[in-house]
Parts: structure tokens; C-alpha cells; sequence
């Protein structure tokens, strides 16, 4: 009783800011993100999601995008 499991970081929604599609990419990239953003895994919550600057669907040259976590408060963190 009382220990709450850590969120799984692979089931933040994931929207592009730029065309507003949801972003469906590789399983364990969400994971990573997490990792570079320096977040600790333990203030990833369901009201979590991440914000990628583009997507393969409306920037198909573009591999890589820079992505950002954000609290549904509009609380930008990265
Ligand atoms: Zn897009």
C-alpha cells in the first residue's frame, strides 16, 4: 500500500505542433525523449504528453525532431 508504480512513459499521448496528427513512432521512443529531457520518470503522469515539432506525416525529409513534454496544464517543462 502507498508505492505507486511509475507511469509508462510509452503511453503519453504524442501530437505534432506543427499538423496536430497524433505521432505514432517506434515503441521505446517515448522512453528515450523521457531520457533526454532529464525528466525524472516519476513526474510523468496520464496528464503528460509530448510535443514533436514536426512528423514524418506533414515533414517526411526531416528524420529527427525536437520534441518537448508538457503537462495538459500548459506547464512546459523541456
Ligand atoms: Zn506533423
Amino acid at each position: 500500500m502507498g508505492s505507486v508504480a511509475p507511469f509508462d512513459p510509452e503511453l503519453l499521448y504524442v501530437e505534432c505542433a506543427s499538423c496536430g496528427e497524433p505521432v505514432i513512432w517506434e515503441p521505446g521512443k517515448s522512453t528515450e525523449i523521457l531520457h533526454w529531457s532529464g525528466m525524472s520518470i516519476l513526474e510523468i503522469d496520464a496528464t503528460c504528453m509530448i510535443v514533436s515539432q514536426g512528423c514524418p506525416h506533414c515533414t517526411p525529409e526531416e528524420e529527427f525532431f525536437d520534441t518537448q513534454i508538457v503537462r495538459l496544464s500548459n506547464e512546459a517543462f523541456a
